[in-house]
């Protein structure tokens, strides 16, 4: 009998022994017992034969074997080892979360088919051209490429015969004239069938993106681990440092992994991958059908795909031998999983590379301050992209002061400055986005009579007006009320909604600007990820002149023609009670900021705040980067929070108030303990109510552990969870949430 290390998908620690009468291959999945029950298992390692045993132990054997192949590679075992240990879970159920669900289902096996399109190529630029002995037809046919091409050597046919009917035959005169190349070039389609965007490789690289690239190209064929950091402001080209990179990798056989933080950016960089490199890609994202993830997936195994581009879970890709992991965005809050296995994809993927021995890519125009930390301390290896491609400036941006604008109380949210600029863009026919944070129409509702706040049923958190669904509406739980309500502590029919949401800012610009097209770009009004694709479009074909749009509008992408970008409230985030409250504002500000004078003419941001002196309003007001992190770095350095030290936070929720409170107190009271005892040094801060103190009809309290030392965290962790069935009973649950991004 063959005895195997197998992983099981159940909440028992570690990893169990089970025997088989043949020897079977690392990452296949098999059937055992657990007590009486059949689970599914993952087989991590074979023994040693002659292992002896004490004989008390019986081994039970292997009921079942799923799998004739493995469905993860063996290299991936220690890196789902140290993910177990490191976030205090168990290890069948991270093998599980990193498998695609589809993973019990059939598989169809057929791999989607190339998709190609005639595009022309220009072979040399206009100034080349002999325009003399051309047709009238041709240099028609020239001119209208120069007008649409957008700057590039390249066009689709198809948008030429659009333009001009005669193109078809004159792009044949010119192509056996030598003038242009007809060549067919791969499309990719979005999973909804609509044509995404084309990236064309360009002819050069920019100084600054050559010094990078061949920085990157070095550690690959170094084959070392290696840290680096791109900073480049927006529209600096990091995706074509990406791509280049990628290209590098792929000829020396290695495979690329790709991250982005969500699914809105997955679709825009899988674009961009696939016209590059066609069907060597996989996507790996929850925008996939269970199906459709699987054959991605076996597509990776099966070594026909070399890159995979996918959002946190795609840092799971089955690779064999990875050559470069890279991580756009690396800023990002959304690579955190905020439930069941709390894990940081970008964190994971810097990991993946160390366990691989190969270097890793982290890119953002707005770095973490984590992150430039670290290549201060020369941790990270820095390389910067200044400039925008092209010459493009940074758009100018504007702080406009709200506590000096004597406007009505009742739109107050719109200043002189703010309006005249919409206006004078209107007129000269540009675009406009309007940026809100929330959404909804309005933030809360106030009793004017006895000044109470109307709150959620189940979460104690205030309840936000929807005109459009006509409800009041919790955005934790989606508890709603209709919105004609009596006041709940008083009885006063005078309650009114006040404070600022996207439904309101959309309703005010349409009452002012009655003739503009005006569309909103939040998950209230855009519900389906098809509706997000067609809004987006009708942004980029200019059939939209105001966007107003929430979070959801401000992130990589890119609408050539909006000049202007105003923020109507850039205070809402600054006063969360979270240590990286300043660092995610100023980002969100860079982020959208971003977003104006991507084309041909300069763009023009105007910020609305109430504390324009702020260093993160200043920042944003220089495009100063280096301002905010001097700031945080001092504040965190003053505190001991990352990267000065680390912190796990500790929930503990229950329907019980009481139960919570004391499972919490308890736990910290043990916790306090083992440290005395062993004389160790690390902070325990409160138990107190996490600041969402009820959420779902669960009530909340949470414990933080910091300390500048995380081997002793991470071993009170272990400490507590060895007792918490005691702590917790059967109602409290305890979560661990390890480098938490979320405090709430
Ligand atoms: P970022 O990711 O830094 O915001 P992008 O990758 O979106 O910037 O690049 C901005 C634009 O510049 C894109 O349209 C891209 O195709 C183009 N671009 C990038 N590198 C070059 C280059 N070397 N020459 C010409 N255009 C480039
Ligand atoms: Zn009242
Ligand atoms: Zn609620």
């Amino acid at each position: 009998m063959k005895l195997h290390e197998i992983a099981v998908a159940a909440p028992v620690p570690g990893s169990l022994t089970y025997s088989c009468p043949v020897a079977l291959p690392i990452g296949t999945r098999v059937q055992v017992l657990l007590g009486n029950r059949l689970v599914t298992g993952y087989v991590l390692a074979q023994l040693p034969e002659d292992e002896e045993l004490p004989a008390a132990i019986k081994i039970k054997a292997v009921a079942d074997c799923l799998d004739a192949h493995p469905v993860f590679p063996a290299q991936l075992v220690p890196f789902f080892r140290w993910m177990a240990a490191y976030y205090h879970h168990p290890l069948g159920e991270v093998i599980r979360t990193a498998l695609p669900a589809g993973l019990s289902g059939s598989f169809s096996g057929a791999a989607a088919k190339a998709k190609t399109e005639p595009v022309v190529r220009l072979c040399a630029p206009l100034s080349d051209q002999p325009a003399a002995v051309l047709k009238k037809s041709e240099q028609k046919t020239l001119e209208l490429f120069y007008q649409h091409c957008g700057g590039r050597q390249v066009m689709p046919r198809r948008e030429l015969t659009k333009l001009y009917a005669g193109a078809g035959k004159a792009l044949t005169s010119l192509a056996a004239a030598g003038l242009v190349m007809l060549e067919e070039r791969h499309v990719y389609r979005d999973p909804f069938g609509d044509l995404l965007p084309f990236s064309d490789r360009p002819a050069e690289l920019t100084a600054e993106q050559a010094a990078a690239v061949s920085s990157i190209t070095a550690a690959i064929d170094t084959g070392a681990f290696q840290t680096f950091l791109l900073h480049g402001v927006t529209g600096s080209g990091k995706t074509e440092v990406y791509l280049r990179a990628a290209e590098h990798c792929l000829a020396q056989k290695k495979n690329v992994l790709v991250l982005v933080p969500e699914l809105a950016l997955a679709a825009q960089m899988e674009g961009q991958f696939y016209s590059r490199f066609g069907e060597q890609l996989a996507v790996l994202h929850s925008g996939l059908a269970d199906g459709e993830r699987f054959d991605q997936w076996q597509r990776i195994l099966r070594g026909e795909a070399k890159i995979a581009v996918g959002a946190r879970s795609a840092v799971f890709a089955p690779f064999a031998e990875l050559g470069l992991v890279i991580v756009d965005e690396e800023h990002e809050a959304t690579y955190k999983q905020d439930d069941r296995l709390r894990y940081n994809g970008r964190d994971m993927a810097v990991l993946r590379a160390r366990f691989a021995s190969c270097p890793v890519l982290l890119g953002s125009a707005t770095p973490s301050v984590g992150s430039l930390y670290q290549a201060e301390q020369g941790k990270y290896r820095l390389l910067t992209l200044p400039k925008r491609i092209g010459g493009q400036v940074l758009p100018q941006v504007e702080l406009v002061d709200l506590s000096k604008e004597k406007r009505s109380q009742k739109d107050w949210f719109f200043s002189n400055r703010l309006l005249a600029a919409l206006k004078e863009n209107l007129a000269a026919g540009l675009q406009s986005l309007l940026f809100v944070n929330r959404r909804g129409y309005a933030a809360f509702m106030l009793c004017r009579d006895c000044g109470a706040v109307v709150r959620c049923h189940n979460c104690r958190v205030s309840l936000t007006l929807h005109r459009g669904r006509n409800q009041l509406l919790c955005h934790y739980c989606g508890y709603s009320l209709r919105p004609d309500i009596i006041c709940p502590d008083c009885g006063s029919g005078d309650v009114v909604g006040l404070g600022l949401g996207s439904e309101r800012v959309e309703a005010e610009v349409r009452r002012l600007f009655p003739q503009a097209r005006v569309a909103r770009l939040d998950s209230d009004a855009i519900t389906t990820r098809r509706a997000q694709l067609n809004l987006l479009r009708q942004v980029r074909e200019h059939e939209i002149d105001i966007l107003i749009g929430t979070q959801m509008a401000a992130k990589g992408l890119h609408f050539p023609k909006v000049t202007l970008v105003g923020v109507v409230w850039a205070d809402s985030g600054l006063s969360l009670p979270d240590c990286k409250a300043a660092e995610r504002t100023f980002q969100l500000l860079a982020q959208v900021t971003g977003r104006a004078g991507r084309g041909e003419r300069a763009g023009k941001v105007i910020i609305q705040t109430h504390q324009p002196s702020h260093y993160v309003l200043t920042a944003a007001y220089a495009h100063d980067c280096r301002a905010v992190y001097e700031q945080e770095i001092a504040l965190r350095s003053l505190l001991g929070y990352p990267p000065f030290g680390r912190l796990i936070n500790l929930r503990f929720s229950g329907p019980d108030e009481k139960q919570v409170e004391n499972a919490a107190k308890s736990a910290a009271a043990l916790l306090r303990m083992c440290l005395a005892k062993d004389c160790l040094a690390a902070d325990i801060l409160g138990p107190a109510p996490a600041p969402l103190s009820l959420l779902k009809n669960r009530f909340r309290w949470q414990l933080l552990l910091k300390g500048a030392q995380p081997e002793i965290l991470h071993w009170l962790c272990d400490q507590l969870l060895r007792e918490k069935d005691k702590i917790c009973g059967k109602k409290v649950r305890l979560a661990v949430d390890v480098d938490p991004e979320n405090m709430m």
